[in-house]
């Protein structure tokens, strides 16, 4: 797969002696267990043809991943997720083609090149990161490596026999192996290290897990390659370097969704996918508009950076309040817009006091000392608010709810007349 996450403000919580105890053991463990499993592996010296076809795959793998050095510097993590990167076809088609002492030495090549271009240009990417990130994946290769000569694959390939589907099981068995340690690893450095909300958030999403299979099905035509015709090798750095660009594009679409302050859908987002809730809705629908009273009093008295605080720790409430399948986004400056799909009006009531109720409850302290106090009107509105409505309707009479409410004296939920 690839490295490990950093919190959303790296240091100091990705400081190797900051981090939580059993990370650090982690951590260490995992790259002295690296090392030892290098040391036995050194055992058994390569020969030269073994050295040759290594020097292929290096060939293949540093362009591709000098070419893509810049990609991986303007990619960023996403919380509490692993992050895929594009190492992997390398790496699987060294265990499939390549002795265990070669193959650990290409993990260790392909992550000095990355820290030399990459990771030491990132303040949130500190070398420890780096070194169990290769570690990580020297042991899930080498476990990969294990189920190879466990089945015969790899005698059965050196002898240059053409392989039967018995191979082809045992070589998707030893993919699935080094998918299985390396996010079983990733996935405890993250959960004791940051607080995850969604624990299946640890095992990347599906189209991280979608990449990370279709590297592996790479590394397996690479290894192919090396085997019988080693500079075919070369050609895969196009596909590879194709696939990269299709991640930053994957990063870029999310990028421009999310609103950056409070990691919540910003408003064009938001829209998009309450007209798709509202074309595939069979029960009423709700829309709730909340805006936080008096916030400007908030920046003027406690600063501006105190403001952006609490929006960030009211869209943390937000998301908490909500139910699963409930669309939060950030509408514009202080203002939030809640998607509720099948709801009845009491429904609507309960979920809006409740998250008015959380906002009046957060206690935030600003620097100077003093505690600032917060409150929020919601306007809501149920469709449909009249025959024929869509979603721009209801919004508007959520608006206009918003607003008796602000009128009414503030910190309450208004329902619009339906
Ligand atoms: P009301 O109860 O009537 O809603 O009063 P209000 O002060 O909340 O409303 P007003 O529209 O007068 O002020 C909104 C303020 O929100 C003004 C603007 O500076 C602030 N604001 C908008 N976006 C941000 C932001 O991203 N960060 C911070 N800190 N403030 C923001
Ligand atoms: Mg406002
Ligand atoms: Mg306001």
């Amino acid at each position: 797969m690839g490295e490990t996450v950093a919190t959303g403000g790296g240091p100091p919580g990705w400081k190797l002696w900051s981090l939580p105890g059993r990370v650090r053991v982690l951590v260490l463990g995992v790259t002295l267990l690296a090392l030892g499993v290098l040391a036995l592996a050194a055992r058994t010296a390569p020969t030269p043809e073994q050295w040759v076809t290594a020097g292929w795959l290096a060939a293949a793998a540093l362009p591709h991943l000098h070419a893509s050095h810049l990609i991986e510097r303007r990619r960023r993590d996403r919380d509490g997720t692993p992050y895929v990167d594009l190492c992997s076809v390398w790496i699987f088609a060294g265990v499939v083609a390549l002795p265990l002492v070669l193959e650990l030495v290409l993990v260790a090549v392909i992550y000095v090149h990355r820290w030399v271009l990459v990771n030491r240009f990132d303040a949130v990417r500190p070398p420890h990161r780096t070194v169990f990130t290769a570690a990580t994946l020297a042991l899930a290769a080498a476990a990969a490596a294990g189920v190879l000569r466990a089945s015969g694959v790899h005698e059965h390939l050196a002898a240059g026999a053409r392989p039967g589907w018995a191979d082809l099981a045992a070589v998707v068995a030893a993919a699935a192996v080094q998918w299985v340690v390396n996010t079983g690893l990733v996935a405890a450095a993250i959960a004791w290290t940051v607080t995850v909300e969604h624990p299946r958030r640890l095992l990347g999403s599906a189209s991280d897990n979608l990449l990370e299979v279709s590297q592996l099905a790479l590394g397996v035509f690479v290894a192919l390659a090396l085997l019988w015709w080693p500079p075919a090798a070369l050609l895969m750095i196009i596909p590879t370097f194709a696939l990269h660009q299709c991640v930053q594009l994957d990063q870029l679409k999310l990028a421009a969704r999310t609103d950056q302050r409070t990691g919540l859908l910003n408003a064009i987002a938001w829209h998009e996918q309450a007209e798709h809730a509202l074309e595939h809705s069979r029960g009423r629908i709700g829309v709730l508009m909340i805006d936080l009273d008096w916030f400007k009093r908030i920046n003027d008295t406690h600063g501006h950076p105190v403001g952006d605080d609490v929006l960030a720790e009211v869209a943390t409430v937000l998301t908490r309040a909500v139910r699963r399948g409930d669309t939060v986004g950030r509408y514009g400056g202080e203002e939030f817009a809640v998607l509720l799909p099948d709801v009845d009006e009491a429904e609507v009531r309960t979920i809006a006091e409740r998250i008015r109720l959380r906002i009046r409850a957060l206690r935030i302290t600003a620097p100077t000392g003093e505690p600032v106090t917060l409150s929020a009107t919601i306007g809501a509105a149920l469709h449909p608010s009249e025959p024929g409505a869509g979603l721009d309707e209801m919004i508007r009479a959520a608006d206009d709810a918003l607003y008796a409410g602000k009128k009414a004296g503030r910190d309450r939920v208004a329902v619009a007349r339906c």
